[in-house]
């Protein structure tokens, strides 16, 4: 549990769900780990242990196939009217909206991210289920170009059971990413947290079985990679396997999912492009850029980690950024005013910091920043910007996932499209022009899976997103999640 100060700021409902036991969700009963072992999460901002989570292992994550699979083959959701479906899921949403100040402060504990941006994603988390509510009664199939004596059609179908293993930047966020697609095209689900950030997925749990979601169709897995994640992506009885997380555990699911042979979206690693050609207009480009790489403490897939530059605006640009940075207020994700909350455990910092160190032996400039923050056990670093980078730099290259920019600077657009698309990544990108000619070549030829043009970073659940590259496989969200979690049935009729 949080510390006595921390504890004054908590709402009675968060002490509340902190001080009960905490339990796997496995076909609708909640249950401790078979093995009855349990794991600390931590509260980054202090290096504290909130509670004691079940640890699930193998026997626990054939539990959860087992009860997904059941009730997928009773059809007690896959085969139901589809508006009981979306009553279901508005039922969640609606709830997620009214508890959202109480998710965000289980996040902002769990994770460390401020409660104000918190509570921004708890919002979000509810316009996902919202949003694929509307979309349970509207999967058509299409008919097809037939010779007379035949009618072909297509049917969209679930496509069964799905393993869900998402990461600790966005717990809220990335459940209802994965859990409100499956949900509302008739899947059922075995998700895994991040051991970093269990806490909310537990809460949703019980939103969900208030909001009368049947038992066995959402089952939650408290763990970690190496006892939970890795049976769950390997185990025989799943049809699809969604996972968000580094591309290093990605290419890991992959293979695991050559045994089920289930079908595998990947949301992975990026290292953006943010590109500011010398006509932007700097009083919307350097705050947004900030933003780009210093919300949730830069650790953000689609963090614009990569500042490209027109050389003609390089030390202007700079000079405003470093400014911009020194505003983002560091501290407790429960005080007022603070932006950057800790990173989210002592793993990350070890990593952020490494690279605050390759990044000087490179022969990169620290314009602002370049430490952990002194005096407090929580895991803090500055907001940082390096200057001079060139692009084969580590710090250039590598994922940092901390608030930690590289600034490079180009000589003209074809020098920045080549620049941008010199990594291995392909998920995300900017670019800050009013020339409209501009934006658009820079659009077609930047090899990411989204585009922004003057504006950083902006998420919305109508919007598909997905990378390109090292950055993954499929698309969430939109329209295209219809494609990740339904499977097309052609039939042929004989006329
Ligand atoms: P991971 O890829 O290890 O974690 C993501 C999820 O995968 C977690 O739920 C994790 O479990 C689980 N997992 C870990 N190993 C396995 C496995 N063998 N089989 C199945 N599931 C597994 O990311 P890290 O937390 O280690 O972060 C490392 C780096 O990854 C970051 O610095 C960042 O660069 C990148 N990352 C990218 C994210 C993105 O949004 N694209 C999000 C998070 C990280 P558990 O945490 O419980 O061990």
């Amino acid at each position: 549990m949080a510390t006595k100060q921390r504890e004054a700021k908590l709402l009675p409902e968060v002490l509340e769900f902190l001080t009960q036991p905490k339990r796997l969700l496995i076909g609708g009963e909640w249950v401790e780990a078979a093995s009855g072992q349990t794991f600390a999460t931590i509260d980054p901002a202090t290096d504290e242990e909130i509670c004691q989570v079940p640890l699930a292992g193998a026997e626990d994550v054939d539990r959860a196939v087992s009860a997904a699979r059941e009730a997928f083959e009773d059809g007690r959701w896959s085969q139901i009217d589809p508006r009981k479906r979306a009553k279901v899921l508005y039922a969640i949403a609606d709830a997620l909206e009214q508890k959202a100040q109480t998710i965000a402060q289980i996040d902002t504990i769990d994770n460390g991210k401020p409660v104000g941006f918190a509570f921004g994603e708890a919002i979000h988390s509810a316009q996902v289920y919202r949003y694929f509510a509307g979309w349970c009664d509207k999967v058509y199939g299409e008919t097809n170009p037939t010779a007379p004596q035949t009618f072909i059609y297509t049917l969209r179908e679930p496509v069964g059971v799905c393993g869900q293993i998402i990461p600790w930047n966005f717990p809220s966020a990335m459940a209802a990413w994965k859990v409100a697609p499956a949900l509302a095209f008739g899947n059922c689900t075995v998700l895994k947290p991040a051991e970093e950030t269990p806490l909310s997925a537990l809460f949703l749990g019980q939103i969900a079985q208030e909001a009368g979601l049947p038992d066995g169709v959402l089952n939650i897995l408290t763990g970690d990679g190496e006892n939970t994640g890795a049976p769950l992506a390997a185990h025989p009885g799943l049809d699809k396997i969604a996972f968000t997380g580094s591309t290093e555990v990605g290419r890991k699911i992959l293979q695991a999912s050559s045994i089920s042979l289930a079908r595998v979206t990947l949301e992975l690693g990026g290292k953006s492009p943010n590109i500011v050609f010398p006509d932007a207009d700097l009083s919307q480009a350097v705050p947004q850029s900030a933003f780009g790489i210093f919300f949730n403490s830069g650790q953000v897939c689609t963090a614009g980690s990569r500042l490209l530059v027109d050389k003609r605006v390089h030390d202007q640009f700079v000079e405003q950024m470093t400014a911009a940075a020194q505003g983002w207020k560091v501290g407790d994700g429960l005080e007022d005013g603070t932006m950057v909350g800790p990173l989210v455990s002592r793993q990350q910092l070890d990593r952020v910091t490494n690279y605050l160190a390759i990044g000087p032996s490179e022969g990169a400039q620290v314009a602002t920043g370049g430490k952990r923050v002194e005096g407090t056990k929580g895991y803090f670093v500055e907001p940082t910007v390096f200057t001079g980078v060139k692009p084969d730099m580590r710090i250039a290259q590598e994922e940092i996932f901390g608030p930690v920019l590289s600034v490079m600077s180009f000589e003209d657009t074809d020098e920045a499209i080549r620049m941008a698309n010199d990594t291995m990544y392909g998920l995300a990108s900017a670019v800050w022009t009013k020339d409209l000619q501009t934006a658009h070549k820079v659009a077609r030829g930047i090899r990411a899976g989204t585009v922004w043009v003057n504006t950083y970073g902006p998420s919305d659940p109508g919007a598909s997103f997905g990378g390109f590259k090292a950055s993954g496989i499929g698309r969430e969200l939109g329209v295209h999640a219809l494609d990740a979690y339904t499977e097309v049935k052609t039939v042929w009729m004989s006329l």
